[in-house]
């Protein structure tokens, strides 16, 4: 999957303890983006590169090797876990991890870690800059008498030496540092669930963050599943045409249907099939009354709901993720397409997209044309309210290669030629 939590807030509000439980107990990978900033702090004290040096950081950035393993923290292949919670780099880190081209360097880092894995960072910018689309994010929060009494103590077990004063002094240093920086500032991301944990236990602060996530991460989950292939075993077979019957026999109860040009889809080649989008059972209709196997290209967030989960993967629909270049799903239509499957598509991405005058989607003619397929369209045609007339007027499959000229924009010409058939079969009187 590729599932992301981000956590951010000031030094001390249980950040770290609440972050590496949560991704036990979701088996999500931990990363402590703090402790990404302390390594390079420690190389440029180790090395004596002054902070002024950039130069000198770019080329320590450019040999830099950090990793982590087991709960441990490696710099250069040293373990460095107790070394960079040390007073020197205490001290230091908030400058360093202002500096541009460190922090170009460790967002970078940060993303290349976690680049399709389920994950959970903390840090100070991660909802608003590293992982600004994250499935969820947290922001975390507590006075700042209560963040020094923890620093204290936490010290005092990991064995460090830091007077009460000398905390609370880097506490409020780096707090100010943090929140003032042009570079990668501390800020609540927007859409950030904010935890006041002054007067929570560790135990509160997981519980409230545990039961945000649990339905997030299922439904992603549930969505993820919708790209699996479901075998075709012979129960598969059989509980598709029983539920095809029930789903057609429905139709036909609810709605007067009218079908006109079905034979341009009864072939045995693959075909794109592509319609008006009016509403969110038209595609039903489309997959239902055929007897035609059709596979239809669906919003993968609809896999969030159990049932439609079920039946997208009993029809074998094929998920596609809004807003982005869905590789996925174009590598499963040009399979599918391959292997003659009829394949729907609404090229208004939207349900009366023509009304709403969106951008048609291109992505039919760009398979159409990968795949050396026909399109054929379907005028679709009615208010959908019950006992009224719906009808399906399909029209002649249209080869694409006629539009293909020279044009680099030929696919968005292609595209409005197969919409214009589209609006005449809708508006031709049957
Ligand atoms: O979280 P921790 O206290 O280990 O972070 C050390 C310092 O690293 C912070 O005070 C902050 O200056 C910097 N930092 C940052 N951005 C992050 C994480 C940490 O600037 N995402």
């Amino acid at each position: 999957m590729a599932f992301v939590v981000a956590v951010d807030g000031p030094s001390g509000t249980g950040k770290g303890t609440v972050t590496s439980a949560i991704a036990k107990k979701f088996n999500l990978m931990y990363l402590d983006t703090g402790a990404t900033y302390r390594c390079v702090t420690l190389k440029l004290l180790n090395e004596k590169i002054a902070f002024t040096d950039i130069e000198g950081i770019k080329k320590a950035l450019k040999e830099i090797k950090i990793e982590f393993d087991d709960g441990k923290v490696f710099l250069d292949g040293k373990d460095v876990t107790k070394e960079i919670r040390e007073e020197k780099v205490a001290n230091n880190v908030s400058p360093v991890s202002h500096i541009l081209e460190v922090r170009l360097a460790m967002v970078d880092l940060q993303r290349k870690m976690s680049e399709g894995k389920d994950v959970i960072l903390e840090g100070r910018d991660i909802g608003t800059n590293v992982f600004p689309n994250a499935n969820i994010k947290f922001y975390l929060n507590a006075s700042q008498e209560e963040r020094v009494r923890r620093r204290v103590k936490q010290n005092k077990e990991k064995g460090i030496e830091m007077s009460i004063e000398d905390v609370e002094k880097n506490i409020a240093t780096r707090d100010y540092n943090d929140l003032h920086s042009d570079i990668g500032p501390l800020k609540q991301a927007e859409d950030a669930i904010y935890i006041d944990t002054t007067n929570l236990s560790i135990k509160d602060v997981v519980h409230i963050m545990s039961k945000r996530i649990k339905p997030i991460l299922r439904n992603e989950k549930r969505i993820e599943k919708g790209y699996t292939h479901r075998k075709e075993t012979t129960w598969k077979k059989v509980e598709r045409k029983l539920v095809k019957w029930f789903l057609a026999g429905l139709y036909h109860i609810v709605y007067r249907v009218k079908k006109v040009g079905i034979e341009n889809i009864s072939g045995d080649e693959g075909l794109i099939i592509c319609g008006n989008h009016v509403n969110y059972i038209d595609a039903v209709g489309i997959v239902v009354l055929n007897r035609r196997p059709i596979r239809f290209v669906g919003k993968s967030d609809l896999c969030r709901i159990p049932i439609i989960l079920w039946l997208a993967r009993l029809f074998n629909i094929i998920p596609v993720k809004r807003d982005s270049s869905d590789m996925t799903s174009i590598k499963l239509c040009l399979k599918g397409l391959k292997e003659k499957d009829a394949i729907g598509i609404f090229p208004e991405g939207t349900r009366h997209g023509m009304d709403k005058q969106v951008k048609f989607k291109n992505g039919a003619v760009f398979m159409a044309y990968k795949a050396h397929v026909r399109i054929v369209p379907v005028g679709i045609s009615g208010s959908f309210k019950p006992f009224t007339k719906v009808v399906f007027n399909y029209g002649k499959p249209i080869d694409i290669l006629k539009y293909k000229t020279t044009d680099p924009d030929w696919m968005d010409t292609a595209t409005e030629e197969v919409m214009k058939e589209i609006v005449r079969l809708t508006n031709a009187k049957n």
